[in-house]
């Protein structure tokens, strides 16, 4: 038995953890934001707590279906999200976390939506210890990363549209700006993490995400100061 009064999360003692699981249980999407506030803060602080109450949302998941369950499994995404890759908590709740993602893999299957599909697909990295790429593939969905030129330092718009795939340094949105194309990889190029999320999102059915994973790791070009970089080692940088 967990002796939550030992814990800690956000707010002090944990000792409301599982009655707040309770109602999370009752109403993911309307108790969402309160369970993060105590256990995952802004989606990037966590407190042993945390962990702790993942047995309890990888039974929950296990007993809901559809959106129900995709609330409680992006509330253990969000946790795991925040454990480092190698962390002890991943040999230490090795079973809910294989259930989790067990249940994640399955749920995406299950996902049109594109914007909780991408939250979902960020969930499965998770628990596989995956980082930086469990919080940042957003951008496929909105379109838009910002990273740095690594030779002048600039600050970037890397661009992954439907019609259109390119860098610029000012705002495009707003006006004519100039612009670089971006060069997505090549098929026998993607290898790895990028050709695992290409072959996925494709096999899902989520066509746009998929057309964007070469552009996310693939190669732009500064328009300032014409240095071309790899998108993805920008990206990286950025979070580390
Ligand atoms: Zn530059």
């Amino acid at each position: 038995m967990t002796n939550w009064s030992a814990l800690s999360d956000a707010c002090g003692s944990a000792d409301h953890v599982p009655a707040l699981l309770d109602r999370f249980e009752a109403d993911p999407s309307g108790v969402w934001s309160d369970l993060m506030d105590h256990l995952c803060p802004q989606l990037d602080t966590v407190y042993a707590a945390s962990f702790a109450a993942l047995p309890r949302l990888a039974d929950i998941a296990s007993r809901s279906d559809g959106e129900h369950r995709r609330w409680v499994l992006l509330a253990a995404g969000a946790i795991m999200s925040c454990a480092p890759t190698g962390d002890d908590v991943f040999e230490a709740l090795s079973a809910p976390i294989a259930i989790l993602h067990q249940l994640t893999d399955q749920s995406l299957r299950e996902t049109p939506d594109t914007e909780t599909y991408v939250a979902l697909l960020q969930s499965l990295l998770s628990f596989e210890g995956v980082e930086i790429w469990d919080r940042c593939l957003e951008g496929l969905e909105t379109g838009e990363y910002e990273v740095d030129c690594p030779y002048c330092g600039v600050n970037l718009f890397i661009v992954i549209g439907k019609a259109d795939c390119f860098a610029a340094s000012d705002d495009y949105s707003l006006r004519e700006v100039e612009k670089t194309p971006l060069h997505p990889l090549r098929p026998d190029e993607q290898e790895g993490l990028a050709k695992r999320l290409h072959d996925r999102t494709f096999a899902d059915g989520q066509h746009v995400i998929s057309r964007g994973v070469p552009y996310l790791f693939g190669r732009a070009t500064c328009p300032d100061c014409g240095t071309a970089f790899s998108v993805s080692d920008r990206i990286v940088s950025r979070h580390h």
